[in-house]
Formats: C-alpha cells, structure tokens, sequence
C-alpha cells in the first residue's frame, strides 16, 4: 500500500527523473530512503553520458545498498523510483537486500508512453552443457573444509 509518506518521496524521485532530463541524461530517478524515512541517496539515469548499458539509477542505488548499508539497515530501507526496475535492475535489487521498492510508473505505462521502452527481445540460451568440468570449480569453492566449516 502506498501511503502519503511514499507519495511525497515518490514525487522527489519524479523530479530526479525531471532533473536528469535537464543535464541531457534520460528520464529516469531513484532515491533510497532509510528506516526513519530519511534520503539517504539518489540517482538517476546515465547510460549515454557514461557509455555504460547498466547505469540505470536503480541498479547503482541498489549497488550503493550493498557497499554501505549492513542487512538490517538495508531490510529496512525502500527505494521509491519513477519507474518500475526493469529485470536487470530488480535481479540487483534483490542481492542488494533492499526491504521495499515503490514506484511511479508500471512498465506497461512506461512502453505506453515511449513504445521503444519495451522492445527488449529475448537472447537464446543454449545450455546446460559438460557438467563434470563446470561443477569443479564451484565444488572446490564451496567443498566444506575439513576443519567442520
Ligand atoms: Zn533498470
């Protein structure tokens, strides 16, 4: 449920978004707020001016999330953005810990109002192939030591 708390910082991630368009970058905000309600960061968009496919707000907040926030903190703290994370960004979301995430426009509104939003086609995947050669190196990281770990 999003309630006139997460509006108003939700209406801060808007104007992230707003601002970026202003320094030539793509319309897209994030904040992070921490468990008193406080901004804790924000970011937005900047693919084009840092030639970098993954500079999503999103994924650098959630990125942030993971370096400086310890677990309990990081539970406890929503992102409000002004779009819904693509799956990129939801996949980091989710390892950064991050309790919450509130946004403003669903992705169905997004390709609405910009059609090439959505024209992400899917990439094929051939696989899974020599177990017994790619399982060693994850069994040797992982193999318990002897020492009871
Ligand atoms: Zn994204």
């Amino acid at each position: 449920m999003i309630t006139p708390a997460d509006e108003i910082l939700l209406r801060r991630a808007i104007a992230v978004a707003a601002r970026a368009v202003t320094l030539g970058d793509a319309p897209y905000g994030s904040l992070l707020a921490g468990p008193d309600g406080a901004v804790l960061v924000e970011a937005h968009n900047t693919v084009r001016r840092d030639d970098d496919i993954t500079a999503h707000p999103e994924l650098k907040l959630a990125r942030w999330a993971a370096r400086e926030l310890d677990p309990g903190t990081a539970a406890r703290t929503t992102m409000y953005t002004s779009c819904q994370p693509c799956g990129m960004c939801a996949g980091g979301i989710v390892r950064s810990g991050l309790g919450r995430v509130v946004y403003a426009l669903a992705t169905e509104q997004l390709v609405e109002l910009n059609p090439s939003s959505g024209a992400w086609p899917t990439v094929p995947q051939d696989g899974p192939a020599l177990f017994d050669e790619a399982r060693v190196p994850i069994e040797t990281y992982y193999r318990p030591t002897q020492a009871g770990g």
